[in-house]
C-alpha cells in the first residue's frame, strides 16, 4: 500500500522512471534536461500526463492501436469477470473466449478458417515464417523456403522479424540476419521508380522479377502490408494488388497479409486487404485486435494451409512444433470480443471512412497552402503528409524539421506521429491515426494544429 500512495505523488513517478525504465525508441541524454512522458490517464481521444497537461491523441496511443478509444469500462470488466472465471491455461488446451472470439473473428473473413494466437505482431509474423518454413520442409523436399518482403515495410522487432525489414535503419545495428529473406521493391508512386502509366501494375511486376531471379522453386512466400505503417503510410496504387495475386497463384507462392496495424477496423474495413478484394493465405493482426487494452495477435490461415500440417500417424512431429506461452491469456480474447462489439454497435467502420475523407481533404488544403506538404495520402483513419524541400525535386525536409512540426503540435496539446529513424534520409512523413470514434472537431482540431506548426517553423 506504501508503495501504491508513494506512487500516486507524480514526480515520485516520474523520477522512478528517469532513474529506471529504458523506454522504447528514444535517446535517454534528453532525460537530463526534460521530464520523461508519462501518460497517466485517458478518456476517448484524450489522455492526460503527469504534469496534468491535456492532449488530443491522433496516434491511438502511439503506434495505431487503441481503435476504441481509452476508458473503456465494458472491456475492463470483460477482462476482470474472465480472469476471475479462469485467467489463463496454455499449451493444447483452449479457451471459452478464444474460442468464441476465433469464430467472430472468421465470420469477418470469408475465406479464412484458423486463428492461432500469440502475443504481438512481431510474434504474430513469426508464426507465419516458421508455417511456411516447415511447409517447405513437409511439402517442397526443403523448397520453397524464401520468404518475400518489401522495402519500406515493417514486420516486427525480433531477429528474424527484422530480417524481413524494408527499414533500413530499424535493422541495421542487428545483424547477421537468418538466411532466405528476400527484398521486393516498393510500391510509393510519389517516389517512383518506373516512368510508366500503369505504375501499380509495374510495381506488382518487380516481385515477379524477383521471384524469377530466385527461382520460383525457391519462394514460399510473400509478405506485404495492405498500407505500409512506418515506412510512410504507402496506399498501393490501382492494379498492384490484383497482379500480385496473380503473381502469388503463378508460382505457388503463399501471400501473407501483415495487418497489424491496418487490422480490426483502422482503414474503415474490418481488414485492409478487404478494401482490395485479396485472397490472403495467412492475415496476421495485432495492435487494433483489443485496442491495447490486452496484449493479443493472431496468425490467421486459410483451411488449405491447415491441412498442410495435417498429422501423419506415422510421424509424431508432423504438427506445428510451436507454442506461445501467453497466447494462453484468456484476457486478450475476452478483451477482443468487446472490442468488436463496440466497433459494431458504434457504427465505427462508417465512422472511419467518414472521419478519413475529412482527415484527408483537410490535409489536402494545407498541401494547398504549405508547398512544404508534397503528398498527402490515406485510407480511412490511417494518414500521412511527406514533406519536402522543394515539390519539384521531391527533397525531403530535414528530420529534424519533421520533428520539429510534432513538437510544435505537442506544445499545443496533440500528438502526432512521423516516420521515426526508419528510412535513411526519408524520415519526412507525418503520421495521423486517431481513434476510430474521432469526431469532425477532433478531425479539424489535429489539422489545425498542424496548420500552425507548419506555418512556425517553415514560415
Ligand atoms: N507489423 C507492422 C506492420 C507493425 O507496424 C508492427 C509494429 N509497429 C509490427 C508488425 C510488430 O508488432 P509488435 O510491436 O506488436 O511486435
Amino acid at each position: 500500500m506504501e508503495g501504491m500512495n508513494q506512487m500516486n505523488d507524480m514526480s515520485a513517478v516520474v523520477e522512478a522512471d528517469r532513474a529506471h525504465v529504458w523506454h522504447h525508441l528514444i535517446q535517454h541524454k534528453q532525460f537530463e534536461t526534460i521530464d520523461p512522458r508519462v501518460i497517466v490517464e485517458g478518456k476517448g481521444m484524450k489522455v492526460w500526463d503527469a504534469k496534468g497537461k491535456e492532449h488530443l491523441d491522433a496516434v491511438s496511443g502511439g503506434v495505431w492501436t487503441v481503435n476504441v478509444g481509452y476508458g473503456r469500462e465494458s472491456i475492463a470488466n470483460a477482462v476482470r469477470d474472465q480472469l476471475i472465471k479462469m485467467n489463463y491455461f496454455a499449451g493444447a488446451a483452449g479457451s471459452v473466449p478464444g474460442s468464441i472470439f476465433a469464430k467472430r473473428l472468421i465470420e469477418k473473413m470469408p475465406g479464412m478458417s484458423r486463428v492461432y494466437y500469440s502475443n504481438s505482431g512481431s510474434e504474430a509474423n513469426e508464426k507465419v515464417y516458421k508455417m511456411v518454413r516447415q511447409i517447405a520442409h513437409r511439402h517442397h523436399g526443403g523448397k520453397k523456403w524464401k520468404i518475400l518482403y518489401r522495402d519500406r515495410d515493417y514486420h516486427g522487432t525480433t531477429i528474424a522479424a527484422l530480417a524481413s525489414a524494408g527499414q533500413d535503419q530499424r535493422a541495421m545495428q542487428y545483424g547477421p540476419f537468418p538466411d532466405g529473406f528476400v527484398r521486393v521493391p516498393h510500391c510509393l508512386e510519389y517516389r517512383k521508380q518506373w516512368d510508366v502509366e500503369n505504375y501499380g501494375e509495374r510495381a506488382a511486376d518487380a516481385i515477379e522479377e524477383v521471384i524469377l531471379r530466385e527461382g520460383p522453386d525457391t519462394v514460399g512466400c510473400l509478405i506485404l502490408e495492405p498500407v505500409t505503417a512506418g515506412g510512410g503510410v504507402i496506399v498501393p496504387p490501382k492494379g498492384y494488388w490484383e497482379r500480385v495475386q496473380e503473381i502469388c497463384k503463378k508460382y505457388n507462392v503463399l501471400l501473407a497479409i501483415d495487418e497489424v496495424v491496418c487490422g480490426v477496423g483502422r482503414t474503415g474495413v474490418w481488414f485492409g486487404y478487404q478494401n482490395y478484394g485479396i485472397k490472403p493465405d495467412f492475415v496476421t493482426m495485432a495492435k487494433g485486435v483489443a485496442s491495447g487494452y490486452a496484449a493479443i495477435s493472431c496468425t490467421v490461415t486459410t483451411e488449405a494451409v491447415f491441412e498442410m500440417f495435417k498429422d501423419d500417424p506415422t510421424d509424431p512431429m508432423s504438427y506445428f512444433r510451436d507454442i506461445s506461452t501467453f497466447g494462453g491469456c484468456t484476457s486478450g480474447p475476452a478483451a477482443a470480443l468487446e472490442n468488436m462489439r463496440i466497433i459494431e454497435d458504434e457504427g465505427l467502420l462508417d465512422n472511419t471512412v467518414k472521419m478519413g475523407e475529412r482527415c484527408l481533404s483537410n490535409l489536402q488544403a494545407l498541401m494547398d497552402k504549405h508547398k512544404v506538404v508534397g503528398d498527402v495520402r490515406g485510407k480511412g483513419l490511417f494518414l500521412g503528409a511527406e514533406l519536402v524541400a522543394d515539390r519539384a525535386t521531391k527533397e525531403p525536409v530535414d528530420e529534424k524539421q519533421a520533428q520539429a512540426v510534432v513538437a510544435d503540435c505537442m506544445a499545443q496539446g496533440v500528438i502526432i506521429g512521423v516516420t521515426n529513424r526508419s528510412l535513411p534520409g526519408l524520415n519526412n512523413t507525418l503520421c495521423l491515426s486517431p481513434a476510430l470514434i474521432a469526431t469532425p472537431d477532433d478531425i479539424d482540431r489535429i489539422t489545425d494544429a498542424i496548420d500552425g506548426a507548419l506555418t512556425r517553423v517553415f514560415g
